[in-house]
C-alpha cells in the first residue's frame, strides 16, 4: 500500500464500525483528506488523543479505497488554552466547521490556508484579543480565500463610493453593502409592484440586514487588518456591540453562501 506524509488539522469526524473514527482533516499538502483512525473510539487508545477536533498532527497515511488509513500519527499542537475557554473553543470549532464545509475549494492553496488556520487557532489560544473580534477578522479573510470577499467600499447596486452617511443594508445575495438611495429605491419599486407592507418588509429582511455606520466602520477595519490591533478588551461598549453586530452580519453572509447554519456558534448566543 503506498504511503505518504501530511501535516493536518482535524476539522471533523464521524464514527465508523465499533471502535473506529473517520477524521476529516485539512492538510498542508493536499487540502481536505478523510482518513480512518483505527481504534480511535477505544478508551485509552493512543490514537484517540490525536483524533480530537482541532489537533494538528503529522501523519503517515496509506491510500485506501474509500478513505485513507492512518498508519502513524504524531501530535504537533493541541491548543490547550482554547480548550479551557468555552467561548474561544466555540469560535475555533466554527473555524473547523467552515474549513470542513468549504475546504474542498481551497485545495490549490492548501499550504497557505493550513498556515492561516493554524495561526488563527494560535491567536485564539493567546487570549490577548477579544474572541469575537478575532473571529470577525478570520471570517472576512476566509471569504477572501473563497473568492466571496464582500464589497464594503462601493454600493453593490449603483457602484457609488460609500460613506458613513450613505450606508443602509448588507445584501447577502449581492455580497455587499447597498447604499441608502438604492435601498429606498428598491422599497419604492416593491410598493409600486403591489407588495403589501408586511410582505415587503419580511422578504427584504431575509435577503439583507440593516447596518449602522459604526458597524460598517468595524467591517472596514477588520477587513483591512491582518493583526487586529485596536479591537481589544479596552474598547467602549458601543464599539464592542458594533463589532459583534459586524461579526453577525458576516456570519449570516457565510451561512447564506453555505446554504446552512453553522452549528458551532449556536452556543455562543447562549453563553
Ligand atoms: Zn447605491
Amino acid at each position: 500500500m503506498p504511503t505518504y506524509t501530511v501535516h493536518a488539522v482535524n476539522v471533523g469526524s464521524f464514527a465508523l464500525g465499533e471502535t473506529d473514527k473517520v477524521l476529516t482533516m485539512f492538510s498542508a499538502e493536499r487540502g481536505i483528506i478523510r482518513a480512518v483512525a483505527k481504534g480511535a473510539r477505544k478508551p485509552g487508545s493512543k490514537i484517540a488523543g490525536r483524533a480530537d477536533v482541532l489537533n494538528v498532527n503529522k501523519l503517515l497515511l496509506a491510500t485506501g479505497k474509500t478513505f485513507e488509513i492512518i498508519t502513524q500519527a504524531e501530535n504537533l499542537e493541541t491548543f490547550p488554552n482554547v480548550r479551557k475557554d468555552l467561548n474561544r473553543l466555540s469560535y475555533c470549532l466554527y473555524y473547523a466547521e467552515l474549513t470542513n464545509h468549504f475546504g474542498l475549494g481551497l485545495a490549490d492553496e492548501s499550504a497557505s490556508y493550513f498556515d492561516f488556520l493554524c495561526d488563527s487557532l494560535r491567536a485564539q489560544g493567546k487570549g490577548d484579543i477579544d474572541a469575537g473580534s478575532l473571529c470577525l477578522v478570520f471570517a472576512l479573510k476566509f471569504l477572501e480565500w473563497l473568492g466571496y470577499q464582500p464589497e464594503l467600499d462601493c454600493c453593490v447596486v449603483c457602484r457609488d463610493v460609500l460613506t458613513e452617511y450613505r450606508i443602509a443594508m448588507f445584501h447577502y445575495e449581492s455580497g455587499g453593502i447597498v447604499c441608502e438611495r438604492c435601498t429606498a429605491e428598491e422599497q419604492r419599486t416593491k410598493v409600486a409592484e403591489g407588495y403589501s407592507k408586511v410582505r415587503q418588509t419580511s422578504s427584504f429582511v431575509k435577503e439583507s440586514m440593516h447596518i449602522t455606520p459604526l458597524v460598517w466602520k468595524r467591517l472596514i477595519l477588520a477587513a483591512s487588518d491582518t493583526v487586529p490591533t485596536g479591537i481589544n478588551g479596552n474598547d467602549s461598549p458601543a464599539i464592542v456591540r458594533a463589532t459583534e453586530a459586524a461579526r453577525r452580519v458576516i456570519q449570516t453572509y457565510i451561512e447564506y453562501r453555505a446554504g446552512k447554519n453553522m452549528k458551532s456558534l449556536e452556543l455562543i448566543g447562549k453563553l
